[in-house]
């Protein structure tokens, strides 16, 4: 019999990957199931990013590449930072692997040991937690509730910090909220941290470029320059350029650490494909006004969104500032039963009744970390989008 490794079993499952795989199979059986589960944008990959791929395939851009990326994605890369940014690294200092999920992991094994705490604000991406486990070190769940809009607060942070913290993970916009930082917010936070110079900062910003209603954009390191030295600031081309399955995440930290994490790359997966990179050069380095387009399109189903779970008996919905999820509270909803006599008892039962009974699969909110609440992505049409409303306010208005 196979004995599976202590690491492996200490992880959990992929929630959202549980809600995707049932909601294929209802669809399978020939039911219309709305999928609001989806964590990718439902535009296509731009033509200029396709050509640059094809063009690397015909010019035999086709073999091992250094291990943590070829220089023209790095210097693409530190171009991006000082921009967007105006954060300066160096090419030595930046790290490109197989997709965001990989820089975090490998910034984890390299820097973990056992007994190490990793901060993370609650609602959180799923795999924050878990990476850390398999890497034996203990998550810290700190709770940010809708009233809070579901953000960190100093206060919060302070109290959370232990000897033993080794990282605090920041992610805005937010999987699963929307919710993002401001300046002044960010500027609150980095205030604690400049207290405690053993904690490191890894801030997740693949969402950056999903901003709406004027939000300005900021990152930890630009606004506290004291921080650089033990921030890693993280990105990737997954959701801002629609190309979640070309494998490209990118960070920038102190040299020390992305050595570290180019020693196990060296070891694991070596080099990300070499075709994605020439056409992740492309994305950073090409046109970039599509990105207000799509961030214009993604905000009125925002509001589409967030108009009509508000509208529902029982839930709330705060408005979120990025992204292309929201995170609504269903607290009003829970001790109710439905028509067929199911007691919603936590938001895992309001999620399975959802999709049984009026066909709308969204992720419970325990997978997040935060309770009673569910993830709905927005990344679909708007008339998709209206009639999955329209069916939630139905079970909502179904429960007694
Ligand atoms: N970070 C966050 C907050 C995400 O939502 C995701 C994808 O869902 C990732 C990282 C991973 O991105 P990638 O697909 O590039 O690995």
């Amino acid at each position: 019999v196979l004995q599976l490794s202590e690491a492996v079993n200490r992880v959990q499952p992929s929630a959202t990957i549980a809600v995707s795989n049932k909601a294929m199979e209802l669809k399978r059986q020939g039911i219309d199931v709305i999928g609001l589960g989806a964590g990718e944008p439902d535009f296509d990959t731009p033509d200029n990013i396709k050509e640059a791929a094809i063009k690397a395939i015909q010019d035999g851009k086709t073999k091992y590449t250094p291990v943590d990326g070829i220089p023209e994605l790095k210097e693409a890369i530190c171009a991006k930072f000082e921009r967007e940014n105006g954060l300066s690294y160096k090419p030595s200092q930046v790290n490109v692997s197989p997709g965001g999920k990989p820089v975090i992991f490998n910034a984890f094994l390299a820097t973990l040991n056992p007994g190490d705490e990793v901060i993370i604000p609650a609602p959180y991406w799923v795999s924050y937690p878990e990476m850390a486990i398999i890497c034996g070190a203990t998550p810290v769940s700190v709770a940010c509730g809708p009233n809070q809009n579901y953000k960190l607060t100093p206060d919060a942070l302070e109290a959370a910090i232990t000897p033993n913290t080794k990282w605090l993970i920041l992610n805005s916009p937010s999987n699963p909220t929307g919710a993002a930082y401001s300046k002044a917010e960010l500027r609150g936070l980095a205030d604690v941290l400049l207290r405690h110079p053993h904690v490191w900062v890894l801030t997740d910003d693949m969402y950056e470029h999903l901003v709406y209603d004027g939000f300005e954009y900021y990152t930890i390191a630009q606004v506290e320059p004291g921080l650089y030295d033990r921030t890693l600031t993280m990105n990737g081309v997954s959701k801002a350029y629609a190309m979640t399955g070309w494998r490209i995440g990118y960070a920038a930290g102190p040299e020390k650490l992305i050595g570290a994490m180019r020693k196990v790359m060296s070891q694991s997966t070596s080099n990300p494909c070499s075709i994605a990179q020439w056409a992740s050069v492309e994305a950073l380095n090409g046109p970039q006004d599509f990105l207000k387009e799509r961030a214009e399109a993604f905000k009125q189903r925002r509001d589409l969104v967030v108009a009509g779970l508000n509208a529902a008996e029982g839930l709330h919905c705060p408005t979120p500032e990025g992204a292309f999820y929201v995170y609504p509270s269903c607290a009003g909803a829970i001790g109710k039963t439905t028509p067929k006599g199911v007691l919603i008892e936590n938001d895992e039962i309001f999620a399975t009744e959802l999709l049984q009974d009026a066909n709308v699969a969204v992720v419970f909110g325990a997978a997040f970390g935060l309770s009673p609440a569910f993830r709905v992505s927005y990344a679909t049409s708007t008339d998709v989008l209206e009639e999955a409303v329209k069916r939630i306010q139905g079970f909502c208005a179904s429960l007694k």
